[in-house]
């Protein structure tokens, strides 16, 4: 058992979506670190307890507005990466 942040494993799910898609970034990992720290700090923790495994399960059926907000975080940490790159 051990305890996790929902969000944060959202956030990780669907930036490996959009990273392959984006083209304004620099595509190094220091960018996309700095990305996913910005957007995970927009975001409120959501944390819960849960068997190695079976969050990844629940992460990908997660609901709508949580894919929302997690999107627009996203976004919102790229554009500020982009503006201001950290190296
Ligand atoms: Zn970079």
């Amino acid at each position: 058992m051990e305890i996790l942040n929902y969000n944060e494993i959202l956030v990780k799910e669907k930036l490996n979506e959009m990273w392959k898609e984006q083209k304004l970034l620099c595509k190094c990992k220091k960018c996309r670190l700095d990305v996913m720290a910005l957007a995970l700090n927009q975001l409120p923790p959501k944390y819960v307890v849960s068997e190695k495994g079976e969050l990844y399960l629940k992460a990908n059926s997660f609901n709508l507005q949580a894919s929302t907000d997690v999107t627009k975080a996203i976004v919102d940490a790229m554009g500020k990466v982009e503006r201001k790159p950290n190296h």
